[in-house]
């Protein structure tokens, strides 16, 4: 990756809430549309330029980069600096989508919400937020245990096991717990808290990627 975007892509996922940091990603995203090949050069081109497919953008049409060819390129970084500065103008638009058949849904020109089964968030969840600054993580398998003990309480917790399928348990690298068990005073902040832990884990492991 382009070493300048790569740096404006860490500031945005460090600040997700400054919405110029985005806007700056966008000038470089056309920066780089000189750069872009066409649609026969790239195969079939990303999955991700089909979230940018609506709208009425101005594109110019360029000569392909890598064959010369005419017909144009597939225009999917002007496409994607248009889309960013298009959703940023209007914070509540959501766009719903698939990244890698994860069910995600867009805000200010980013990925901000994802849902899929852990084993899918396993699988992608590190490359999304190598370049998107994810806010939610719905896993769509998990549901946390209830204790009721005593009798008449609630509380609500997540199981630590190596391999398990069940639906309470999560790995040890996201139940960083060492061996206490943590207890959430209602449902809903067991799955903020397996969210956060989730966006942690594969913000780690996408860094321990681009340092190989
Ligand atoms: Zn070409």
């Amino acid at each position: 990756m382009d070493p300048t975007l790569r740096a404006m892509l860490n500031a945005v996922i460090a600040e997700p809430e400054q919405d110029h940091l985005r806007l700056i990603c966008a000038d470089r995203f056309e920066e780089l549309e000189a750069g872009d090949i066409c649609p026969r050069c790239n195969g079939n081109g990303e999955e991700e330029y089909m979230v940018y497919r609506d709208g009425d953008y101005e594109i110019d049409v360029r000569n392909c980069y890598q064959c010369n060819g005419t017909g144009g390129t597939s225009n999917k970084l002007a496409r994607r600096a248009t889309f960013i500065r298009k959703q940023c103008e209007n914070p509540s638009s959501q766009w719903p989508d698939f990244k890698y058949g994860l069910s995600v849904v867009w805000r200010r020109g980013f990925i901000a919400d994802v849902t899929c089964t852990m084993a899918e968030w396993e699988q992608h969840g590190p490359s999304i937020c190598d370049q998107h600054p994810v806010e939610r993580v719905v896993i769509t398998d998990k549901e946390p245990y209830v204790y009721t003990d005593p009798p008449g309480t609630r509380v609500y917790t997540w199981y630590r096991t190596i391999g398990s399928a069940s639906r309470h348990c999560v790995r040890p690298e996201i139940f960083d717990c060492h061996g206490i068990t943590k207890k959430f005073p209602s449902s809903e902040e067991s799955y903020d808290w397996l969210s956060r832990r989730c966006i942690e884990t594969a913000r780690a492991k996408s860094a321990a990627l681009s340092a190989v």
